[in-house]
């Protein structure tokens, strides 16, 4: 007999990982299905930034990450000598948590278990059979396996079979160059706590991987020696790549993970097909400049996880489901093109490439530019234009844009926070004065609502005028009403 599920995940990295988490807590049944018997150790991503530490946040488990990893306050864009400014974030984290991606996937994966998710590992998805009632996988594990799930979501990483099953064109460019790094003890490690290196010889960037023990150093030579991301990377080839470019290896020893990759930047064409989805890197890829795939993977999760719970419990249109195409594919669109421009920024090794790269790093001296690419790096910047499907955008400019946490005092005495009130994955109707009022569409679900009325007690400024405001549970603002009393106050 076949398990029936609400949703099947096919993928247990970060993005799917996060999405269960989401599912589950609107109660569906849902499982992921994972290939890999037991993590890995080689951590890809190294950095969470400010607002996926707001997701975090927002479901109540960010002290878990803040424990574990190490806040940097700014970041860098192509590698150019004035580094992005993360201090100015209106945010509880104006900063990119330095935490490997190891430790990242084990917490959400705990969150994950706590919250009951099923979690099939050792399940490698082969065969995937599209019905009219839902969707089939099938594969193999220590016996084989067939599951039915009312929908899939591919969340398999780039050579997604899910992808490839549902027709769906991954439309991009091949990598050109490699670049290759290292998690390797530094005998002598340098006195900065980054360093990063740029010059005709090459590329290089030396950062702490945040379990206290190794660094993570990051190399692209201007003349790659013919090797490509399918060579095999020796330590002696890593130590004098950098020495040539910085003059110096570091001492380095004792490597954790030696890794070739390159720039292979592609986008789903489309973020659906019927009743399959894609999130993470199933859907997008590209250099790994500024750390932003996984961030970016993780707010797709966020963004599809209560559209989808809504329509599975029949508790909002099924068109709401479009919105997750309309809103993520286009910040996919911008993912691909500032990663495909940064990676043009970073092989500029000629004399008139650095040139370009002098003029690039004067403009991010100019505070707005520094803050524009600030914000798009570290996800602050997304915004959705509709944010409430069929209603338009309705209310002051906050529509369509993310929400600070922030200390309330609720009408009835107690204290609270924002985050707080949304931490069960919910809606939030907050009203912050006597006349402030949202109007609600009809299919929200009173049981979907939270219901608050208060003021807030700090960083009141962040709402301005506004009396009252409809949030959604991605923490994006859906309505608001402004308030006379406040804008007269
Ligand atoms: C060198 C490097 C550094 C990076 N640094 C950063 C960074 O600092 N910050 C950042 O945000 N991003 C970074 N990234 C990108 C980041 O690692 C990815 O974007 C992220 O891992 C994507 O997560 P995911 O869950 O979508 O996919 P994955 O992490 O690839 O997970 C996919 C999962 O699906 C499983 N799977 C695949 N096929 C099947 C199947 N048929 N059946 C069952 N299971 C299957 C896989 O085993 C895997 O566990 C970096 C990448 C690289 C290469």
């Amino acid at each position: 007999m076949k398990d029936v599920y609400d949703c099947i995940i096919v993928g247990g990295g970060p993005v799917g990982l996060w999405l269960s988490c989401e599912l589950k807590l609107a109660g569906l049944r849902v499982v992921v299905v994972e290939r890999r018997t037991q993590r890995i150790n080689q951590s890809r991503a190294l950095t969470i930034h400010g607002r996926t530490l707001e997701v975090l946040s927002l479901r109540g488990i960010e002290e878990r990450f803040l424990a574990v990893g190490k806040p940097v306050r700014s970041g860098h864009y192509a590698v150019l000598d004035t580094r992005l400014d993360f201090d100015i974030f209106d945010s509880r984290f104006p900063y990119t948590l330095f935490i490997p991606q190891e430790t990242t996937e084990a917490l959400i994966e705990e969150f994950a278990l706590e919250l009951g998710v099923e979690i099939l590992r050792g399940a490698m998805a082969e065969r995937i059979v599209s019905e009219s009632d839902g969707v089939t996988v099938s594969g193999a594990n220590e016996r084989p396996f067939e599951l039915h799930g009312r929908y899939l979501v591919g969340a398999d990483g780039a050579r997604s079979l899910v992808r490839a099953e549902a027709g769906i064109e991954f439309q991009g460019h091949a990598g050109s160059g490699t670049w290759f790094m290292g998690d390797v003890v530094l005998a002598s490690p340098p006195d900065a706590p980054l360093v990063s290196a740029f010059n005709e010889h090459g590329c290089v960037l030396i950062a702490p991987l945040g379990d206290g023990i190794h660094h993570r150093i990051v190399v692209n030579e201007a003349d790659d020696h013919g090797r490509t991301r399918q060579d095999a990377l020796t330590l002696e080839e890593l130590c004098q790549a950098t020495a040539r470019v910085v003059g110096s290896d570091f001492g380095a020893h004792s490597p954790l993970w030696l890794s070739r990759f390159d720039n292979e930047t592609r986008l789903a064409k489309s973020y659906r097909s019927e009743k399959v989805f894609l999130a993470g890197d199933a859907a997008h890829i590209h250099l790994p400049a500024g750390g932003q795939g996984m961030n970016v993977g993780i707010q797709d999760a966020m963004n599809l996880g209560w559209k989808l719970a809504a329509v599975a419990k029949g508790t909002a249109p099924a068109e709401l489901l479009d919105t997750y195409e309309s809103e993520r594919l286009p910040v996919g669109i911008y993912l691909r093109d500032t990663t495909m421009a940064q990676s043009q920024l970073i092989t500029a090794f000629s004399a008139r490439g650095r040139a370009l790269r002098g003029v690039f790093n004067d403009m991010l001296k100019v505070p707005a530019i520094n803050a524009y690419f600030a914000n798009q790096v570290s996800g602050f910047a997304v915004h959705y234009p509709d944010p409430l499907p069929g209603f338009g955008p309705v209310g002051s400019t906050l529509v369509g844009s993310r929400i600070r946490d922030m200390p309330l005092k609720l009408s009835d005495g107690r204290d609270a926070t924002l985050f707080g009130l949304l931490s069960k994955g919910q809606w939030l109707d907050l009203t912050l004065s006597e006349d402030g009022k949202v109007e609600r569409p009809n299919w929200l679900h009173p049981d979907s609502v939270v219901e608050a009325r208060g003021v807030a007690t700090a960083h009141a400024d962040a709402v301005g005028d506004v009396g009252a405001l409809l949030i959604r549970p991605d923490g994006y603002v859906a309505q608001t009403s402004v308030s006379t009393s406040r804008r007269e106050g």
